[in-house]
């Protein structure tokens, strides 16, 4: 039997944790990637040498690309491209590393410079180069930040949720099968609950994207933007895919066009968040891309370890627990290995109680 004079003591001891626990205002956090998107068009536009060779006949000039995304520099030339992420929301809300022309610079610490170890180094905060070397559907053996989160907060299901455009995701984003939600490839949505979705979520595998193994964008961000608003989760991460896929396929016209569809995505995410009292003000987001590139005419399609600089990633971060604004300049690098742990962080978790191995929280994001 419990009397009185024990309880209390325990009932202060709970305030005191739960007051501990209250450093960050962050409540719910955001992992948004961009399959193989360079740091050339993040922080500089359209990059004129690949226009170029793609210009057959004609002046490189008369092109609709050129008219669309060029700019003297490239500080106008992003803002064709992603005019949103760098007109609001690193002006206003957060800060990127990456641009290594200021001497800042973020990278993988994974030697294979492709998606699944990739992912698995954002998710899992930590690289596996003997056993996640290929992208294979194979069961993830590593506890990914997703599952740890879940545990942690004591969340449903519902309310841990990824959303990927590549079906890959499956295998990659949890090691134990089903412990979060995940909807990716052409899977049907099964949790859709307005018509408008159920449709999107048959028309799919009807209107065939361009590859087996990854859905337009576009689905992937209805199905988790409905997901938000109906499920309210709080560690969702949407993965994007089409920067990726079009690069591979030599399509710069599609690549770019990307990234500005990309681009109005993360606006209506952004906007949603906005309009509910469960988000605005108490949601971190992390931005950043499984892989680099290559850099020449030659190489820009292509990653994986033979590719100079493919290993050469950005980060972003917007967060009410961060007063970071705009580009990193002349500062330590980061590594990819660190996503985890920061979105750890901002939920005040130490993910090292996770993997002692896993990279820290970006320390630059918490030092006051
Ligand atoms: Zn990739």
């Amino acid at each position: 039997m419990t009397s009185k004079k024990t309880i209390l003591p325990f009932v202060l001891l709970l305030a005191f944790a739960v007051s501990a626990l209250a450093q960050t205002k962050t409540e719910n956090v955001i992992l948004i990637t961009f399959d193989g998107a360079r740091t050339q068009e993040v922080f500089g536009g359209l990059d004129l040498e690949i226009l170029k060779d793609k210009t057959k006949r004609g002046k490189v000039e008369d092109s609709t690309l050129y008219k669309k995304y060029w700019a003297a520099t490239p500080e106008e030339r992003r803002l064709k491209l992603l005019p949103f992420f760098w007109g609001t929301l690193m002006k206003d809300h957060g800060s990127i590393a990456g641009n290594r022309t200021l001497g800042s610079s973020v990278m993988t610490t994974n030697k294979m410079w492709f998606s699944y170890p990739g992912y698995s180094e954002i998710l899992t905060g930590q690289a596996h180069d003997d056993v996640i070397n290929s992208n294979d559907r194979k069961r993830n053996q590593f506890t990914s930040v997703l599952e740890f989160l879940k545990r942690k907060l004591n969340l449903s299901k519902t309310q841990v949720a990824l959303f990927g455009s590549w079906d890959v995701f499956n295998w990659i984003g949890e090691h134990v099968e089903g412990s979060v939600t995940i909807n990716s490839g052409h899977e049907p949505y099964e949790l859709a609950a307005n018509a408008e979705t159920k449709a999107f979520s048959k028309l799919q595998t009807e209107m065939l994207s361009p590859w087996d193994s990854v859905r337009f964008d576009y689905f992937t961000v209805h199905f988790a933007l409905e997901h938000l608003k109906k499920y309210q989760p709080r560690v969702m991460h949407i993965a994007l895919g089409e920067t990726d896929d079009w690069a591979h396929d030599g399509d710069y016209t599609h690549v770019l066009n990307s990234f500005t569809q990309n681009d109005q995505q993360i606006k209506q995410i952004w906007d949603f968040l906005q309009s509910s009292p469960k988000y605005k003000g108490k949601t971190s987001i992390l931005f950043t891309t499984d892989h680099g590139r290559g850099k020449t005419i030659k190489d820009w399609t292509d990653h994986g370890e033979k590719v100079p600089e493919a290993q050469y990633i950005w980060m972003a971060f917007v967060s009410p627990d961060s007063a970071l604004r705009s580009e990193w300049k002349n500062t330590d690098t980061i590594y990819q290995n660190q996503a985890a742990a920061t979105l750890c962080r901002w939920l005040n978790f130490d993910y090292s109680e996770n993997n002692p191995q896993a990279g820290k929280p970006v320390a630059r994001l918490f030092s006051k």
